[in-house]
């Protein structure tokens, strides 16, 4: 297993963050070199709740975080659209994209989450969680500000919900990304904890050269992306974890101002790339958690991706908008596994329960633990050449 430092430069460098007001207030005051847009407080409201109209505008002008946007179209009068993502966002000079991290200058589209990231962390890769990817390995793992999601839940809304100009940043070009991976001998990059869909060109230049240099690329998104970016993006990337929020319109509207459709469409299309994806559900008490919704999802699963389709229940704690809600209860994440295992899924988990033994890899053959773990430990690995060391059924993955 890879030897993981410390605590690498970067880390130290991020763990005195600020929090987004102290920096703010410090902006304002020159004490940090990164600007603050000034944001007209025009907003537009979609499924109930507020965004960011695509015509709020930015004062700030392009710096060294800047790069040029690589899915937009110009309609003439300084105008583009974004190919990006299906909000398709339509900016004026000086407008800003839905997701925050995009802007346009002189009428052509900007990515402002270029180079920037403010966290990055060495994460287990069990932690993305990617149960099947490696186990045992670090994933070198870092983010911008800025989400094209508006999820009530959010567990990183400090970063996910704020412009790419009002966290704290550090400067690491993808070249220094793949360098630091290297150095800290991380199996691979994760592109994590907002959306990558926000920093589409850095992740996107960044998986290229950790391809070249044989580290591996991880996505960790809510999949709401267009068709062809994500399969330029596919070309790179070796393993994703896609949040499949629920099975519903209504409730991808208002809980997480998207919709299901591109997100249904996301998950095939990787699969056809032949990236290793593995589906994640986090069960939301009264939002997520009617078991005939699980069991249209589970059944869609089945169906479009196969008996060895990965998916994770994650247990939900009270988050950003919804601290008014319990955490969900572990019998409703059990019910939630049976459903799926009823359907004809071969490996289903329950994460963010502490010790359930539902982290476990059992062989669909013989029932046997194949890969036990413990958090994100692994206790026991019982594969021999990706096949069950008990009765030698092939097991689902990417192990060596
Ligand atoms: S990526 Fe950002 S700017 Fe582009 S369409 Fe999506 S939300 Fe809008
Ligand atoms: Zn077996």
């Amino acid at each position: 297993m890879p030897k993981r430092k410390e605590k690498s430069e970067i880390e130290k460098a991020l763990s005195q963050k600020l929090s987004r007001r102290e920096f703010l207030k410090k902006a304002a005051l020159g004490a940090i070199g990164v600007g603050v847009g000034a944001y007209a407080l025009d907003r537009i409201f979609f499924g109930g709740q507020e965004l960011p109209a695509a015509s709020q505008t930015m004062t700030q002008s392009l710096s060294k975080w800047s790069k040029e946007a690589y899915n937009f179209i110009q309609l003439g009068g300084n105008r583009v659209k974004c190919m990006t993502c299906p909000h398709g966002c339509i900016l004026d000079e000086n407008g800003v994209g839905i997701c925050r991290a995009k802007v346009n200058k002189n009428g052509k589209l900007y990515s402002i989450a270029y180079g920037n990231p403010c966290a990055v962390h060495i994460d287990p890769v069990e932690k993305k969680p990617l149960f099947h990817f490696y186990p045992g390995s670090t994933a070198y793992s870092l983010a911008t500000g800025g989400c094209n999601l508006r999820c009530l839940n959010c567990q990183n809304w400090d970063i996910s919900q704020a412009s790419p100009l009002e966290t704290k940043n550090i400067d690491l070009m993808p070249e220094q990304v793949v360098d630091e991976a290297l150095s800290n001998n991380c199996k691979s990059i994760a592109y994590t904890y907002s959306d990558p869909l926000a920093f589409y060109e850095y992740t996107l230049d960044s998986c290229k050269i950790a391809r070249g240099k044989g580290v591996k690329n991880i996505l960790v998104t809510a999949g709401y992306i267009n068709t062809a970016p994500l399969k330029e993006w596919c070309k790179y990337v070796d393993a994703a974890h896609v949040d499949l929020k629920s099975f519903s319109e209504e409730i991808y509207n208002k809980l997480n101002s998207a919709t299901l459709q591109p997100v249904l469409n996301t998950i095939k299309t990787m699969k056809e790339q032949g990236v290793w994806v593995e589906i994640i559900n986090l069960v939301v008490p009264t939002w997520t958690d009617k078991m005939d919704m699980i069991k249209q999802m589970c059944e869609w699963i089945h169906k479009n991706c196969g008996e060895d389709q990965v998916l994770h229940f994650s247990r939900f704690y009270p988050q950003h908008k919804l601290t008014n809600l319990p955490q969900t209860p572990v019998d409703t994440l059990e019910q939630a596994r049976k459903t799926a295992i009823d359907s004809g899924l071969n490996y289903v988990y329950i994460g963010n329960v502490p010790g359930h033994n539902a982290e476990n890899t059992l062989c669909p053959k013989c029932g046997k633990i194949v890969v036990e773990r413990q958090g994100y430990t692994i206790k026991q690995n019982n594969l021999v050449n990706g096949t069950c060391k008990n009765c030698g059924q092939k097991i689902a993955g990417i192990w060596k």
